[in-house]
Formats: C-alpha cells, sequence, structure tokens
C-alpha cells in the first residue's frame, strides 16, 4: 500500500458539487465559471493560430509576445514597469504558478501564513513541499486581517505569508493601508509573500484593486499570481501567469520548468492578440460584472437569505440562518441542490477550523441573466 503524502485530502468540493449539481439537474452556481463563452474575436485567434501552425512548445517562460502584453497591462493598471524577460512568466493556470511558488521556497519545517477562509490549493501544495500552514481566520463579518493574531501566529520558520484579494470566497478588498501594515510586521525578516489575485479585475463599485505590485516594498519579495481564466472568461484554458523580481522569478522558473516547461502555444498567440488589439476588455469587465452582481442581489431581495453585495470576484455569500439554521453549511449546500435545484458552495471547507455558528454558503453569479433569473425564482421560493 502507497503511504499517502496528503492523507487529509479527498475530491475538492468544487469537484464533488459540480457532480451533485449534474447529477441532480440543479442550476450550478457551485464551482466557479461562467456558464457563457469569452470573446468570440478571443476563440477565433485560437483556431487560426491553430491553422497558422502554432502548435509546438513555445518558451519555457511563455510566449514573448504575451508576456509584453502582461508587462503592459501591468504598467497601465499598477504603475509598475516590469521586465517581460526577467519578471513575467506564463504558467498552465494560477494553480500551477501558486505550487511552482511554494515548491521554489519552502523547505521542510518552514511554516506559511494562510488566511482562513482560504483557496483550497494552497495547503497541499505546502504540506509537498513539507512545510506547514498556520492558519489565521479573517475577523468577521468583513473577512478582515486580525493583524494581532497574525502577529501571534509570525515565528522564526515563518517563510511564506499567502494574500488573496479579491478574496474567494467572501469577495473581500485589501486595502493600502493592510499592505502597509503586512509589510511593516515582515520588515527585516526572511519572509516572502504569495499574492493570489486572479480576480483583479473583478472589483466593483468604482474601487481599483490594491495589487502588491503596487507596493515597491512588498513586491521586492512577491510572487503575485492571476489567471487569464477569470478575466477572459476562459477558465478551461488554464492559462496563468507570475510576475516576481527576477531573482525569485529565477528560482520559481527552475520548477516550473520541470512541472510543465511551457504553457498551451496556441492558446498564448490567441491571448496577446486580443490583449493587444481590446486593452479596454479589463476595463469594461468589472461593469459587466457588476451588473450581474446587481442583477443577483436585486432578484434576491425579497428572499429569507441575508446578505451584503459583494465588493470582488464573481461569488456572493449569503447567511441562511433564517432558513435552515438546524442546517450546517455542508448540509445546506446539499438540501439546496437536492430540494431546491440551486447547487452552492459550503464556506466552512476553506477553514481549518470553521466557526460553530458559521451559516453561509457561496454562490457564482458567473452566469447568464436567464439563470441567475431561475436561480433566483427557486431561492426566493424557500
Ligand atoms: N486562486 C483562486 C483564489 C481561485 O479562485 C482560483 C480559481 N479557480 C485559482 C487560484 C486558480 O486559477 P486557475 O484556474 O487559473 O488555475
Ligand atoms: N476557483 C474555483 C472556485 O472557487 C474552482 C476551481 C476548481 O474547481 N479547482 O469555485
Amino acid at each position: 500500500m502507497i503511504i499517502s503524502k496528503l492523507p487529509n485530502v479527498g475530491t475538492t468540493i468544487f469537484t464533488r458539487m459540480s457532480q451533485l449539481a449534474m447529477e441532480t439537474g440543479a442550476l450550478n452556481l457551485s464551482q466557479g465559471f461562467p456558464d457563457f463563452d469569452g470573446p468570440l474575436a478571443l476563440r477565433d485567434a485560437v483556431g487560426r493560430h491553430i491553422a497558422a501552425g502554432h502548435n509546438q512548445y513555445t518558451a519555457m517562460t511563455g510566449l514573448p509576445a504575451l508576456r509584453e502584453q502582461v508587462a503592459a497591462k501591468i504598467g497601465r493598471c499598477y504603475g509598475r514597469t516590469v521586465s517581460a524577460e526577467t519578471e513575467v512568466t506564463i504558467t498552465p493556470g494560477a494553480t500551477q504558478a501558486i505550487f511552482c511558488a511554494i515548491q521554489a521556497l519552502i523547505r521542510p519545517g518552514d511554516e506559511v501564513i494562510v488566511f482562513d477562509p482560504s483557496y483550497d490549493s494552497y495547503e497541499p501544495s505546502v504540506e509537498l513541499a513539507g512545510g506547514r500552514c498556520i492558519h489565521v481566520p479573517l475577523a468577521l463579518p468583513g473577512f478582515s486581517i486580525d493583524w494581532q493574531r497574525f502577529s501571534d501566529a509570525l515565528s522564526d520558520k515563518t517563510r511564506l505569508v499567502i494574500l488573496n484579494s479579491p478574496h474567494n470566497p467572501s469577495g473581500a478588498l485589501i486595502s493600502r493601508a493592510e499592505l502597509d501594515q503586512l509589510a511593516m510586521l515582515i520588515r527585516g525578516r526572511d519572509i516572502y509573500v504569495l499574492s493570489d489575485e486572479v480576480y483583479e479585475h473583478l472589483v466593483f463599485d468604482g474601487v481599483s484593486h490594491t495589487s502588491v505590485l503596487a507596493h515597491e516594498e512588498l513586491y521586492s519579495r512577491a510572487f503575485v499570481v492571476s489567471s487569464f481564466g477569470k478575466t477572459y472568461h476562459v477558465t478551461g484554458w488554464k492559462t496563468g501567469y507570475v510576475v516576481a523580481p527576477p531573482a525569485l522569478s529565477a528560482e520559481l522558473r527552475k520548477v516550473h520548468q520541470y512541472v510543465s516547461f511551457c504553457g498551451v502555444t496556441p492558446l498564448q498567440w490567441a491571448l496577446a492578440d486580443f490583449m493587444s488589439e481590446q486593452p479596454q476588455h479589463t476595463e469594461e469587465l468589472p461593469g459587466f460584472y457588476q451588473a450581474k452582481r446587481d442583477l443577483f442581489c436585486g432578484l434576491l431581495k425579497d428572499s429569507r437569505f441575508s446578505f451584503s453585495p459583494t465588493p470582488g470576484t464573481y461569488f456572493q455569500l449569503a447567511d441562511y440562518s433564517a432558513i435552515r439554521d438546524d442546517l450546517d453549511d455542508v448540509a445546506m449546500s446539499e438540501w439546496l441542490t437536492r430540494e431546491h435545484g440551486v447547487a452552492t458552495i459550503p464556506v466552512s471547507v476553506f477553514y481549518q477550523q470553521a466557526p460553530k455558528d458559521l451559516r453561509l454558503v457561496r454562490f457564482c453569479f458567473a452566469k447568464r441573466e436567464d439563470t441567475l433569473r431561475q436561480a433566483a425564482e427557486k431561492l426566493c421560493a424557500i
């Protein structure tokens, strides 16, 4: 019998809930993905590049034209000049970028601070590197960082802090003041930052995203990760990138070249074309998703769920304690899927130890208007 290196890991909640939605015919507002296609021009470009013979390995670090586009976007959005050659690496998905950054940095015995609720791939990646996650719960109800608990979690073994803003599952946004606070607390220590910013362009209500890329001091010790999947409505393309100072990028690339070597070539060509032809796409995205958020929240206004509109991401949390306070959130998600035809994600699974009275489920509103209307009708009837 093989002795598992990940004895506590099963099938992810995203796979389980999407499977249950499929089996029961429920509307799938669980796993985060759009039920509509990305821009036609982007999809057409893939076919064009395949026909044009762009089908062999590209550069290990990513197609140069795509790295240039990413660097240009970072200049436009965050005012930082990064080198496409030495600081930008294209990866097959943000998940792989996160994995490679962790493998490049973490050694047996190292500690990594994660804020709960935290995305499910962080901890297994840390464990495979021989490290240990120290879980610091975010303060409710706003999911903000509790600096006292963070300071208490720091130790001589701390090597990495993982940030995620906009935050999955809560949508919470980190502020400049919080980044300054973090910089102050880790100053002079051998601690790095992994900033998961895959929802960087999904920030609403006129607020702009606070990126570690715009923070001089933190960026000097950071890996900043993003995903084309979220920004261009193509989660199945599994294409992302990581931006880090040259010395960190060099170490990350040593791992990346043996995990996958490079990303998928024709997808990178298509993304490079689209980014150069339609740079305004990222500016239009907040409005596009804010309209979906407002529609969904407006339709749920008369339901027995309570919530406040999410400031970012394409997820909306909702408290169901007025409906079934007797059910924990895993049971509630199953009940909603089986009995009411709407699949959701329970929030407790993102915690090492969830608060006992947590009664929150996550809805993904990256859906067509008719899907959102049908789902809301079912949810309002409960
Ligand atoms: N981080 C977070 C917070 C996510 O929600 C996701 C979503 N899927 C990822 C990373 C992974 O992105 P990708 O699909 O590009 O691997
Ligand atoms: N990030 C997506 C979510 O939070 C899921 C991605 C996955 O299934 N691994 O729903």
